[in-house]
Parts: structure tokens; sequence; C-alpha cells
């Protein structure tokens, strides 16, 4: 409440029930604020079991209507969301920057990847067709359909405004269902825009809701009879909650949660270009986004002699970052890293640099000393010589805090990551086939980029991590998506024929 407020108009976000913009009964309000400035920028309510029985009642009413709109059609809409997506992201970009804090080029670059989904989402004619077998049995035929399930929910994180929640309801909407978004409370404004644009597409009424908030949304979702599937992405603990919770109330659930993603580097990699190509892949995904990415990679396993030249080329490049605000420009150019999303999160990870020293670790670089006159800001930090017991490596820190760890051999840095509670992505630096092959098939990981710092499979493959990384059975988007969102029916037909033969009262074979 004592945060400056700078002249700018104070918006506050309605829901978006039944498509339109709609006003919340509940009275709880929470704060937006712009990271780069610290300044309030707009309201939102945090909604109650009202609010969200609501949504679910326009979802519900809309489902029969849409289950039975043709795929072509549904796949005609998309195709005129796809286009205003892509006419509108620029604006959608800076929705995402002025809430979460990234750079323009990484929002509208995030803006892309989600668009992605809903290119794959276009094919569902195709992507939904089951299969048929004649004669199963003497005049006997069998086919096979996918149905869509009825309400599903969507509840996302602060990290990626768009693209996240676009990896889950174009799919769940092409397959024929309806759909409930609650995006994070302190970026809610994008997926605002994008259920306008929806709606501008051609989306029938009701079929794309959004509702904000906190716990108590959360709650009433879970608890909700008429929703039948959550598609969760967040951190750890809540993801856990959020599948527990499902699997008592036998709702279908995908809850994805928080990383430490690991990139190991072989010692075949010590050419000046290769340590060069290595040190920018390493900057690009420790420190892009500030950090604040489920694929960032966030602890570096130099293997064998490595360590000492890499750590100074990363140190190198890592202290000629440009920080400063999303959307601000120096020589033309766009800042490479902007501020955390809040003062309480900007805290913990400079925190987490305190911690790292207590702990004994080298700090190469220290993100602390950068001053910015206000917003939520903390430079690059790089840490050497981290050893798997310490809090700056166990823990996610979700911040721009890069952590060296030493080892000897590929076979000792398979074993620690295959050891880490998380494991969403991961990466390998090297010019070996077998090295790499050894790694890919060895390493206990969802996501494997080889020379790929950030593995985030394309919108027709299916995103998801391994252990702590993801409770639940299918990934996101791809064909693990088009399985989540629907059902299987198997149908066996036999239609009167003069020469059927009665099946009597013995099991049926051939
Ligand atoms: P978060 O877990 O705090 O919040 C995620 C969602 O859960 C939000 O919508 C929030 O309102 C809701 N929520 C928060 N506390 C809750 C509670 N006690 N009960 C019920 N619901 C609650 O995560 P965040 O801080 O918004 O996002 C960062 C985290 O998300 C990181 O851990 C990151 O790794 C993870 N993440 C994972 C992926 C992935 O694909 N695995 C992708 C993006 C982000």
């Amino acid at each position: 409440m004592n945060k400056p407020v700078e002249n700018q108009i104070v918006k506050n976000i309605p829901l978006w029930i039944n498509g339109k913009p709609a006003t919340a009964s509940s009275t709880r309000l929470g704060e937006i604020t712009n990271p780069a400035t610290g300044a309030v920028t707009g309201r939102v309510p945090y909604c109650n079991q009202a609010d969200v029985d609501g949504a679910v009642k326009a979802a519900q009413a809309a489902f029969p209507g849409w289950r039975d709109t043709p795929p072509l059609r549904r796949a005609r809409i998309l195709m005129r969301y796809r286009e205003l997506i892509e006419a509108h992201r620029d604006e959608l970009a800076a929705l995402i920057t002025a809430e979460h804090g990234k750079t323009l080029a990484d929002a509208g670059g995030s803006v892309q990847r989600g668009l992605e989904v809903v290119e794959f989402a276009m094919g569902i004619p195709h992507l939904i067709k089951g299969e048929h077998s004649e004669d199963v049995g003497a005049g006997v035929d069998c086919h096979s359909l996918r149905q869509p399930l009825g309400v599903c929910a969507g509840i996302t994180p602060f990290n990626f405004p768009a693209m996240v929640p676009l990896w889950m309801y174009p799919v769940a909407i092409a397959c024929g269902n309806t759909f409930v978004l609650k995006p994070s409370e302190k970026v809610p404004s994008t997926a605002m825009r994008l259920a306008e644009l929806f709606k501008e597409a051609g989306l029938p009424d009701g079929v794309f809701n959004v509702v904000h908030g906190d716990k108590q949304a959360v709650d009433a979702i879970l608890n909700h009879p008429d929703i039948k599937a959550i598609s969760f992405v967040g951190s750890t603990p809540i993801a856990r909650y959020i599948y527990e919770s499902c699997a008592k109330t036998g709702k279908r659930v995908q809850a994805l949660g928080g990383a430490k993603n690991h990139a190991v580097v072989l010692p075949d990699m010590n050419s000046a270009a290769d340590l060069d190509f290595v040190a920018d892949s390493l900057i690009g995904a420790g420190y892009g986004s500030a950090g604040e990415r489920c694929m960032a990679i966030s602890a570096v396993v130099a293997v064998g002699d490595i360590g000492d030249a890499l750590v100074a080329k990363v140190k190198e490049k890592a202290s000629v970052l440009k920080i400063g605000p999303g959307d601000a420009k120096v020589g033309g150019k766009e800042m490479d890293m902007g501020p955390l999303v809040t003062q309480a999160h900007r805290d913990k990870v400079a925190g987490y640099v305190d911690k790292g020293v207590a702990e004994g670790a080298t700090l190469a670089l220290d993100g602390r000393t950068f001053k910015a006159e206000k917003g939520f800001f903390l430079g690059a930090s790089l840490f050497d010589h981290v050893k798997p017991g310490m809090s700056i490596y166990k823990d996610e820190i979700f911040g721009p805090v890069l952590s060296v760890v030493r080892v000897k051999t590929l076979d000792e840095a398979i074993a620690l990551i295959n050891a880490n509670p998380y494991a969403n992505g991961t990466a390998v630096f090297t010019r070996s086939g077998g090295a790499a092959r050894k790694f890919e098939r060895e390493i206990e990981v969802g996501m494997v980029g080889i020379n790929v710092p950030i593995p985030v499979p394309i919108a027709f493959f299916s995103f998801g991590g391994w252990r702590s990384s993801l409770f639940g059975d299918t990934h996101v988007h791809g064909m693990e998506g088009v399985r989540f969102y629907t059902r299987a029916k198997v149908v066996s037909t036999r239609w009167p024929d003069a020469n059927a033969v009665p099946t009597g009262l013995v099991m049926p074979t051939l």
C-alpha cells in the first residue's frame, strides 16, 4: 500500500466470463506492480467460491454446443486467433514486460512460442482422428474415438504470462472442451487480452473464461465438481498439493513444478571458439529473463580441467550484461536483463547470494553490487566451487545466480544430476558424439539439450519434466496434450446379417 503510484492510471482488472468482462463478488484485491519502477499499476480481484462458480457455470453451459462444433470449424477459429495473436504480438509483449519485467524481445519471443501451440492445435481435425479395424470378429468392426472431457481448468505461474496459459487452453479448446483459466495474480493483464482476442476470433461465449486470485480461487477450482481436468504450472510444493487434491476428488491432473537445471560442459570444449559458444549459451540460459525461467540453467557442471577457463569466460561476459527496464534501450539496443518480479523475490534471491558466501562457495561475480534508483533489480551473480550440500545448489533460486560445480568425469556429472530431486531440463556441451549419446541415454531428466542450452520442445512435441518437476502422467501440448484433454472410447459394431453367428454364452474368440 505504501508503494509509489507515480501518476500512472491504476487499472482494475475484471474477470472474463461468458465472453465479456465481469465484476468479482469478492472484495479482496491484490496489487499489480511494475517491477522496473516499483509503482502500483493495477488491482486484481482475488476470486472466491461464488466467482469461480460463475465461471464454471458459463463454461458448463457452453460445453454441449462447443463439443458438437465440428473440429474443422473449431480449427478455423484457432486460425483466426493465430492471426490476431501475431498482429498483437508487440502489444502482448508490452503487457508482459510491464507486469513481469522481462525485456520486450524476450517477452515477444515467449508470445511466439505460445502462438506455436495455437498452430499445433489448428491441426485438431487430424490430431483427434481415431482408429478403425474391420473384421475383428465375424462381421464385427471396431473403432476408437477420443472425446472431450467437459470443463477443464488451468492455473499458471507469473513467469510466462502468455506462453504457459497458451500451452494449455488452445489444445483443450481445440479438443472440444471449455476452459477456466486462473493466471498468476502478479501478471493478470496478458490473459485478459488473450481472452478478448479469442472472442474477436469468433470463439463462442463461455468457451474460455478467466478468474483471478490466490489459494482461495485455486481451492474453489480444485473442489469444483463440474471441473473434470486441471493443468497446473508453478512451484513444486503447490504442484504436489494440486496433484494430491485432484487424486482425492478423482480429477485428471498434470501438475508441472519447479526446476534446477544443470548444464554439463565436457573438457573437449576447450578451444577459444567452443568456450565462447558455451559461455554465450550459459549466459543466455542462466541470466535471460533474470533467471526466472523453469528451463533456466542454474547449475553448471564443469568436467575435468575445463573449470578455470570456463568460469573466467562466463565471468567476463556476465560482467558486461546491460541491466535495466525491460522496455528501455541504450544506444538503440535493448537491455539484456530486466528486474525481478517483486521486491520480496529480489530480496530472497539476494539472500541466496549471502548464503552462498556464508556456505563457502567462491563468489566470482557479485550481483548485489548492482544499484538502481528504483525497481526490483539485481545484477548477475556467479559462484564457483559450489558443493552439492550447499543451499545455493539444492534450492530453486529462480533468479540471476549461476553456480559452477566441478567434477572429474562425465559419469560423476550424470550421477549428480540423477540424484537431484528436480528433473525438468538439462544440457550437455561436447563435440563427442559418444559422450552425447551416453548422456542422452543415461540422464534421468524430461528434456535434454545437446549443445542446446534451453531444450524447450517445439509445440508439436510435448513439454514436461520428471520427478519433482512434474506430478502426473502426461506432459503438456503435442500429442500428450491431446490425450490429456480427451478420453478414449472403443466401439465394437455388428450389423444384423443373415450369416451372423450367435456368440452364445462363452467368451467370444476368433
Ligand atoms: P507458484 O507456485 O507460487 O504459483 C503458481 C500458481 O499457483 C499461481 O497461479 C498462484 O496463484 C497459485 N498458488 C500460489 N500459492 C498457492 C497455494 N498456497 N495454494 C494454491 N495455489 C497457489 O509459482 P510462481 O512463483 O508463480 O512461478 C514460479 C515457479 O513456477 C517456479 O518454481 C518455476 O520453476 C515454476 N515453473 C515451472 C514450469 C514448468 O514447466 N515446470 C514453468 C514455469 C514456471
